[in-house]
């Protein structure tokens, strides 16, 4: 099945980008989220994304102005349902995205293909819930989606290979690499990422490290082109403690907890780079540390 016509829901720090990518590759794009802002404030970045990228010659000034003609923003979500494939990408909250589904559901095409960009919830759960659970899959981007190369694709328990198929085909188009993993908590990327970030945040919890020797020591030490720290901010740590909180439930080892410095940071609203304050203060010219 081709698939032409891509319905994105949520236009946060991942939306945009998974609709950047998307228009550039010719894919006609509805991007739908409830917030009037979240839509302004993505295009604006859509837009000075492309045009960095035309500065720099990757992209003609022709391909910019097609590919922004190419994404609709909506703040009607169900727009985004008469669609090939819809890739939510909502707040990492299991009730919003099932809200999401079930509101989508009437509005969609028979042979709409449904997917998730989720970090970390369960394919099989949310797919379980709608009329299509072969056509349901993990369609997982890398944070910022311009710039990294590489897509999870996650079958649920019911998944067929064509819906696999069609999905391969999407990443392909993109010029980004698929890698297939299991449904099981977080997948490969978080499942190994989000416990070296939790140790690093317990690594400053103890005193072992203060967050600049903690960052300097990765990147120099382990040749991490981002500090663990940074990298928390960079990604949200209201994301990184819901992924923590999904692999503690979901495997149901306390090695998993979640580093109690992490959940104060996140009861703060120092959520990171996205709030300007995280393990790193970003309100001045240069980020200073926290703590
Ligand atoms: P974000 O907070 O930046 O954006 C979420 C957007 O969803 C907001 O604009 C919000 O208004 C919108 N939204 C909330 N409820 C909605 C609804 N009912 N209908 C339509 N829109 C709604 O979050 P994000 O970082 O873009 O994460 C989005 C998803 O991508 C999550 O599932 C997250 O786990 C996943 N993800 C995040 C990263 C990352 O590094 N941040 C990486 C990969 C995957």
């Amino acid at each position: 099945m081709e698939i032409q016509k891509v319905g994105i829901i949520g236009a946060g720090q991942m939306g945009n980008g998974i609709a950047h990518v998307m228009a550039l590759a010719n894919y006609d794009v509805v991007l739908a989220d409830v917030s009037q802002h979240a839509l302004d404030k993505a295009i604006a970045l859509i837009t000075k994304n492309m045009a960095r990228q035309v500065s720099r010659e990757k992209i003609t000034q022709a391909d910019m102005d097609a590919a922004i003609g190419r994404i609709i923003p909506t703040v009607t979500v169900i727009d985004a349902a008469a669609t090939d494939l819809v890739i939510e990408a909502a707040t990492e909250r299991e009730t919003v995205k099932q809200a999401i589904f079930d509101e989508l559901q009437p509005h969609l095409l028979p042979h709409t293909i449904l997917t998730s960009n989720t970090s970390s919830i369960s394919i099989t759960r949310l797919a379980s819930r709608t009329d299509r659970p072969e056509r349901f899959m993990g369609f997982h981007f890398m944070n910022p989606v311009p710039v990294m190369q590489l897509v999870e694709l996650i079958r649920g328990i019911a998944t067929d290979q064509p819906t696999y198929k069609a999905c391969k085909a999407v990443v392909d188009r993109l010029g980004k690499t698929a890698a297939s993993a299991e449904d099981f908590p977080a997948f490969i990327v978080n499942r190994i990422l989000m416990p070296m970030i939790n140790e690093a945040v317990y690594t400053l919890y103890e005193g072992v490290g203060s967050v600049q020797s903690i960052d300097e020591s990765m990147k120099l030490g382990a040749n991490h082109p981002m500090g663990p720290l940074e990298l928390a901010d960079f990604i949200g740590l209201d994301t990184c403690l819901a992924i923590m909180n999904v692999l503690h439930d979901g495997l149901a080892d306390t090695k998993y907890r979640p580093c109690p410095l992490l959940t104060k940071y996140v009861e703060a609203g120092w959520l990171g780079r996205k709030t300007q304050r995280g393990f790193y203060d970003y309100r001045g010219e240069t980020p200073v540390p926290t703590r």
